[in-house]
């Protein structure tokens, strides 16, 4: 035991451990019983051009709805998921349901619009991954450019050729690609410079501010400034005030995500808000 420490702050930290642990195994013993339910849904939270203030884009976020009702966020699964194997399905279904949509406006005459996915750093192991996703996009006849492959900083910190090459594959088919949550983690500036990506999404983190400070704006617009010149486009995530916007569109910065425009919300409320066609 710890020195100094009391008996009743383990009691604690087990309570806590415990409770952490039983929800994760709740998780994964109901996984494969919710997909079959139809439990998981996805969400679109649209992409501001901000100058002119118009919906470019959506982003699709999987929600968790027990038959209860209740929702739960993607934080509470994903990285469980990541680590028993289970994202794969989970993800395969994701984009399945966010391509048949796709199809579906697109068959019905609607404007074109790009969506954006959460690719997990898992996929980038698996060989078929690229193929597989290939087959979708035939079975469902989406061009692949209207498709946006978002992937997490955190996995680009080791091994940055293999991952260009992998990136690469991804490319020539068409696709557009982002880095996803720039800055959180173990963002460098050399895998900016290094990575054939055609967007960068600034962490939400960095506008967690009510007020952003000084330092906080020159990083920002630093940041901003250096991906633009490197020929990426920029998107901030996470903006929440008007004091915001002004100053990223000082900074040049080109497209926002956040709650001052849009919430995530459901496919059909979406459709609603762009007058989308749908069947
Ligand atoms: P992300 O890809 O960085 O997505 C942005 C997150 O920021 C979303 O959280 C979104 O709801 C949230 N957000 C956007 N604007 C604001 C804002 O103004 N204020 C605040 N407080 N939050 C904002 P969400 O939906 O909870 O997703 C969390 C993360 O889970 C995602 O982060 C992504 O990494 C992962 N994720 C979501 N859906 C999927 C999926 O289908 N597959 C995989 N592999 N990961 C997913
Ligand atoms: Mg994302
Ligand atoms: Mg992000
Ligand atoms: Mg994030």
């Amino acid at each position: 035991t710890v020195k100094g420490t009391h008996k009743s702050d383990f009691a604690i930290y087990d309570n806590f451990l415990h409770t952490q642990v039983s929800k994760e195994k709740m998780i994964e013993n109901r996984m494969n019983e919710a997909l079959k339910n139809n439990e998981f849904i996805v969400y679109l939270q649209p992409k501001i051009d901000l100058s002119s203030r118009k919906i470019v884009g959506a982003e699709a976020l999987v929600r968790w709805r027990f038959p209860s009702g209740q929702i739960l966020s993607p934080n509470d699964f994903i990285p469980i998921f990541e680590k028993n194997g289970f994202v794969t399905d989970l993800d395969f279904y994701v984009y399945e349901k966010t391509l048949s949509t796709l199809q579906k406006w697109l068959l019905q005459g609607n404007p074109e619009i790009i969506i954006s996915i959460n690719v997990s750093g898992i996929h980038l192991n698996e060989a078929n991954f690229l193929d597989r996703f290939l087959g979708l996009l035939e079975k469902y006849n989406i061009p692949p450019r209207l498709i946006e492959l978002e992937i997490t900083e955190s996995i680009f910190f080791k091994e940055l050729d293999r991952l260009v090459l992998i990136i690469n594959s991804f490319r020539q088919k068409g696709f557009l690609i982002s880095i996803d949550d720039f800055g959180s983690g173990y963002s460098s500036l050399n895998m900016l410079k290094t990575l054939p990506i055609d967007i960068l999404k600034l962490d939400r983190e960095f506008f967690m501010w009510n007020e952003m400070g000084v330092q906080d704006k020159i990083v920002i617009s630093g940041i901003i400034s250096l991906a633009k010149g490197l020929g990426l486009k920029v998107v901030s995530e996470g903006v929440e005030t008007e004091e915001q916007v002004e100053f990223l569109l000082e900074s040049s910065c080109d497209m926002a995500q956040g709650y001052l425009f849009y919430k995530p919300m459901p496919v059909e409320e979406f459709e609603k808000l762009l007058d989308i066609k749908s069947i």
